[in-house]
């Protein structure tokens, strides 16, 4: 396919050979730091002289200047506003980060996150005065429960690692409860899994003992039989998978584990796949987080809030962390002290609140505007965008465990540009020159070079054929030998390939000021 306007010469499209004076590209200015902008003389504003004062903190005497870059308004306004410019975001275009569930916030989610009776109230607001808050909460709760098929709940984990967390800590005291602390420790994690799951296990104390996965790209019920025992406190399982399977044989896995006596955790990330179609709750599940930020929309990528609150079953509920929220005379309450007479054993607290409000009322907000059979709709969607990429790219691109039906997500490896002398790496570079965010790459670890992509159900069919056929000019690309194309992209960003481990290794935090010209001169 021709793509209109792209030099053909070989290193036309370098960054070199367009030049410009500015450093700028276009209206995509360059940007330097506030600190190099501005000048300490330079103000925003216009104060009177202070009297004179002594520059003291307590016995701290300043003795030079402080080092404050200065500037006006205009000046300050334009660099920030020049900096947000730099983001990609799903505002942007799309972001087929797999793993990572990157759909479009509705903006209704927004205008009910911000309504005062939900932005304005303050965890240590008296309980009396938050009824509609706690309301809220048990709704968001009662929906969960409905949607995943399991009859206790947790809400205050903030992530889905937390999530996880809380659900190991239930999993664990469960253990305790019966008197097998001292035995049951250890934690089978399949090698597919995101590396939050063995994170998780040794945040609670407990050793990872890996689970292979089999040629298909799922766990094997044979392999996992072989590896319970008395030592054994839990499966911790991701379904669907973090190759884009769903774990076919997750009920008879969840009846060998619980046979030895042992929990299963599920990292419900991929919720998004399933929702509406298969409850976790029906399939043996013990413990699972619900990522609110990924299944439900709601912001995030790039920092914004998560919440990861937990669903439990019967076996482990009664450990459930507090604050609990219970229906009484009154309506809703807040437990917020000890055990009770619900027989309910607390492992304790996770968070010192009640959890991330704002986000609990988005996801309830995506919950309502969809109904029950527009989140099924949702589900059916996300895997139909990501079969429609597989199918798209597989006469190209290869699939390590072979052409057949995905979940939410596609994982190709890079077994299709062997001898090509472009990587995984360098196809990624090169999709950012056509204006797309990069898929998620070298994860799962357990596919060599892998891309894993997910475009959810929020991209529209023309979207989706112009994301596959830019995928495939760039693979004949690769696959014709146009390796300069990858190994020198990014031509068109700003900054072009960085020493991302180095920058995240030995990050520079702090600027100093360039030497005066006349001292570098020596
Ligand atoms: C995103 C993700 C997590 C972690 O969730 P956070 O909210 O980022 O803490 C765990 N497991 C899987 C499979 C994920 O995709």
């Amino acid at each position: 396919m021709n793509r209109q306007g792209r030099p053909t010469t070989p290193g036309v499209g370098s960054a070199e050979t367009h030049a410009t004076f500015t450093g700028n590209r276009a209206i995509l200015q360059e940007e330097a730091l506030l600190f190099e902008l501005g000048r300490a003389d330079a103000t925003g504003v216009d104060f009177d002289e202070p009297e004179p004062f002594i520059a003291r903190l307590g016995t701290l005497e300043r003795t030079g200047d402080i080092g404050l870059p200065g500037l006006s308004e205009p000046e300050a306004v334009r660099h920030y506003v020049r900096l947000s410019q730099r983001n990609f975001s799903i505002d942007t275009g799309p972001v087929p980060l797999g793993s990572c569930t990157m759909k479009h916030n509705p903006r209704l989610n927004e205008r009910m996150a911000r309504l005062p009776g939900f932005a304005d109230v303050h965890p240590l607001q008296p309980v009396s005065t938050v009824p509609g808050a706690l309301a809220l909460m048990q709704e968001l709760a009662a929906w969960l429960m409905e949607i995943t098929g399991m009859p206790a709940i947790s809400l205050s984990p903030r992530a889905g690692a937390h999530g996880e967390l809380c659900g190991m800590a239930a999993i664990k005291s469960a253990i305790a409860a019966k008197g097998e602390a001292a035995t049951r420790k250890v934690v089978l994690v399949p090698d597919s899994a995101h590396g939050t799951n063995p994170a998780t296990a040794a945040m609670v104390g407990m050793p990872v003992r890996a689970v292979p996965v089999r040629a298909d790209g799922t766990v094997d019920p044979a392999e996992v039989a072989k590896l319970v025992g008395p030592d054994i406190a839990a499966l911790m399982i991701t379904n669907p998978n973090t190759c884009g399977l769903f774990e076919r044989d997750i009920a008879e896995i969840a009846r060998i584990v619980h046979e030895a006596g042992a929990y299963i955790y599920c990292d419900g990330a991929n919720l998004n796949a399933i929702m509406g179609r298969a409850r976790p709750g029906d399939l043996g599940i013990d413990a699972m987080q619900i990522n609110l930020h990924k299944t439900f929309s709601t912001p995030h990528g790039g920092g914004g809030p998560g919440s990861g609150p937990v669903v439990l079953s019967a076996r482990v509920s009664a450990f459930a962390p507090l604050p609990l929220l219970r229906t009484g005379a009154d309506g809703v309450e807040l437990v917020e002290v000890g055990a009770d007479a619900d027989e309910a054993r607390p492992f304790g607290r996770l968070s010192a609140f009640h959890g991330q409000m704002g986000m609990f009322v988005r996801a309830l907000t995506y919950m309502l505007s969809h109904g029950g059979d527009g989140l099924a709709q949702a589900s059916d969607d996300a895997v139909l965008a990501a079969n429609y990429i597989r199918v798209g790219l597989a006469d190209l691109m290869s699939l390590p465990f072979g052409n057949r039906l995905c979940m939410q997500e596609v994982l190709f490896d890079d077994a299709w540009l062997k001898d090509s002398g472009v990587t995984t790496l360098d196809f990624a570079k090169a999709m950012i020159d056509e204006g797309y965010h990069p898929m998620t790459m070298y994860f799962p670890l357990v596919v060599h070079g892998a891309m894993l992509i997910e475009p959810t159900e929020s991209e529209s069919k023309a979207s989706l054929d112009l994301f596959v056929a830019t995928l495939r000019d760039l693979a004949l690309a690769a696959r014709a030998g146009d390796s300069e194309r990858f190994t020198g992209a990014p031509y068109y960003a700003p900054r072009r390939r960085l020493d991302e481990t180095r920058a995240a290794r030995q990050p520079v935090l702090r600027w100093t000021p360039p030497a005066p010209i006349a001292e570098a001169a020596e």
